[in-house]
């Protein structure tokens, strides 16, 4: 299958791998849009949410703990972040493998643009 994001969790190509267990990965962003810029994915291929059930349950949640954990260890829990999840083409997801991007160590603006 030809996907970006399966190729790194395969190690195929290149990525600052930050964290990695049996089910996720986390990687810095290759154009960071803010001072710490993380994508959590999991290693399994799925789409974007649209694809997932209640089978994905635990690894959904995991992935939010992994967030946490990840904020903390980046030093950005303090001062605050952002958990965003792009789903489909309204929403700018470019990359058809599910994933979150951790962001922080600035201010971000509410409404997103
Ligand atoms: P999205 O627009 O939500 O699909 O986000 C896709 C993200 O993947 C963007 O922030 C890209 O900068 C990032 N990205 C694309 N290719 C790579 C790569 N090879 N390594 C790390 N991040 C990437």
């Amino acid at each position: 299958m030809d996907c970006l994001f399966c190729k790194i969790v395969k190690k195929e190509i290149p990525a600052q791998i930050i964290f990695e267990d049996k089910d996720i990965i986390a990687f810095r962003d290759i154009a960071p849009q803010a001072p710490v810029h993380v994508l959590i994915i999991p290693k399994k291929h799925i789409p974007g949410l649209n694809d997932t059930n209640a089978l994905d349950t635990a690894l959904l949640g995991r992935i939010q703990l992994v967030a946490r954990e990840l904020a903390v260890k980046e030093k950005i829990s303090g001062d605050g972040y952002r958990l965003v999840l792009n789903s489909g083409s309204n929403a700018g997801q470019a990359v058809a493998h599910l994933h979150y991007h951790l962001m922080g160590g600035r201010k971000f603006n509410w409404p997103p643009g």
